[in-house]
């Protein structure tokens, strides 16, 4: 080579440095526009017609009717659908699935028979279920083995997958025995259950385990408040809030007992779940300290459920609504049988159809279609504490959307065909079929990857 033509290279080289990103850095970001017939804003319940939604990379930059769209920016019509935030599950279960068969739903046996690693890989599928019937936030509270949450979390943060935004809590924390009674070999030698359930019996135990579930990624702390008659005080309560707040988590309380529940909110719990054992004067009390309830109300299916269990869940629901109870959307989801398919044809429901089949429990309790899709977006985004970056359709916020036909806030069924879903700005559903393939890579791209990425 020239000297001439080694300068020429040289400078061909700096002149291509100059426009390909180096490693580390982000490519110029693409930029959508989505054309949306409706746009829902779920915080006032109302609907604008023909909108554009401009989404650069993973977040939205500009949403109005009159946006002028970018030149080279790919165009999504959604013209006949209407467009809404994503969907929140304030409580479920990703990791654990227990069946009538082999374990006769009797769900310790789960434990004992599915590793973490295989249960982990059942909450990635869970996850893309979840995600293609439109959740695209979960917190996902315990029973998930020995840490899978947390390693969900990273998995889908780093791209490795489709899936929601998983707030996982990592290991339930308990007094002796959890929410379960386990025998002597199993408490005594932790060789069994155990990791299941994290006993803490002291200030020092709960401290240590709260710290333990944060150092190995948990997002929320899960508290079983009232499982034994030796359940946590309020003073137990309140250590568990100050110490989880340093790690920029909140608190909730799976309450069981009347008493359990007035402890909870008597130290100032942030979210409860289960709404079996309160009393309309504990709603009166929840809507008063804004505390939020993921009451877990199941509906009565041909799969699941009973009459009379799911009357008493109507009632409750209804009067925590009555009462301004700050309500999400929870289903505490971890079952699966037989029956669970479509009556008309045939086919399994996914995990995402049978979560979203819990509005059945909102509807025959009369509360209204805006309110119900208050408490699977907004209520939701808060009790998950992610509302400063996920949830709302504005500028500035992750693009994490979905889209289906008809109007949801008169008919809610109408979440049951979620037509089109984005996340992160990308497109994981279109005309009602999951179109993954942008989600998959061949190493991770985000860093950092740790389990602490706040
Ligand atoms: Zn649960």
């Amino acid at each position: 080579m020239t000297k001439r033509a080694q300068i020429g290279l040289f400078l061909l080289l700096i002149a291509a440095a100059a426009v390909i990103p180096v490693s580390g850095q982000s490519q110029p970001a693409r930029i959508t526009a989505i054309r949306a017939g409706r746009l829902i804003d779920p915080e006032t319940g109302t609907a604008a017609a023909n909108q554009i939604i401009l989404v650069e990379g993973e977040k939205i930059t500009g949403v109005g009717s009159n946006l002028a769209i970018p030149a080279g920016a790919s165009v999504i019509d959604l013209s006949r659908l209407t467009v809404m935030p994503g969907l929140v599950d304030a409580h479920t279960h990703m990791a654990i699935t227990y069946k009538e068969q082999p374990e006769n739903n009797y769900y310790y046996l789960t434990f004992v028979m599915e590793s973490t690693p295989l249960r982990a890989i059942q909450a990635a599928s869970n996850g893309i279920q979840m995600l293609s019937s439109g959740f695209t936030v979960v917190r996902d509270v315990g029973n998930n083995a020995l840490y899978a949450d947390t390693a969900l979390r990273q998995a889908i943060e780093q791209g490795w997958l489709p899936g929601p935004t998983v707030i996982p809590s990592g290991p339930i924390i308990g007094a002796t025995g959890g929410q379960f009674w386990p025998t002597p070999e199993m408490y005594k030698y932790h060789n069994m259950m155990f990791p299941e359930y994290i006993d803490a019996n002291s200030p020092d135990e709960i401290v240590r385990a709260i710290r333990e579930n944060m150092l190995f990624g948990a997002r929320t702390i899960k508290l079983c408040v009232d499982c034994k008659p030796w359940g946590y005080s309020v003073d137990d309560i309140k250590l568990a809030i100050r110490e989880a707040a340093k790690g920029g988590c909140k608190v909730e309380g799976h309450v069981q007992t009347p008493e359990g529940a007035q402890r909870a909110i008597d130290a100032g719990i942030y979210i409860i779940a289960h709404g079996n054992a309160l009393t309309p004067e504990h709603h009166r009390q929840m809507a008063e300290k804004g505390i939020f309830l993921a009451g877990t109300d199941t509906p009565f299916t041909n799969y699941r459920g009973a009459d009379a269990a799911f009357k008493q869940t109507v009632a409750k629901l209804k009067d925590a609504w009555e009462k301004k109870v700050p309500l999400t959307f929870s289903t505490d989801f971890d079952y699966w049988n037989e029956r669970m398919k479509d009556q008309k044809t045939g086919e399994w429901l996914t995990r995402g159809d049978l979560s979203i089949a819990f509005i059945e429990t909102w509807k025959a309790a009369g509360i209204p279609a805006a309110d119900i899709l208050r408490a699977m977006t907004i209520n939701g985004y808060k009790a998950a504490d992610v509302i400063n970056e996920r949830g709302p359709i504005k500028a500035g916020m992750y693009a994490d959307l979905i889209a289906v036909s008809g109007d949801p806030l008169s008919n809610i069924d109408a979440l049951r065909n979620v037509q089109f879903v984005m996340k992160n700005g990308m497109v994981f559903k279109k005309d009602g079929v999951m179109t993954p393939e942008s989600f998959f890579h061949p190493g991770p791209v985000k860093t950092p990857s740790g389990r602490w990425t706040r």
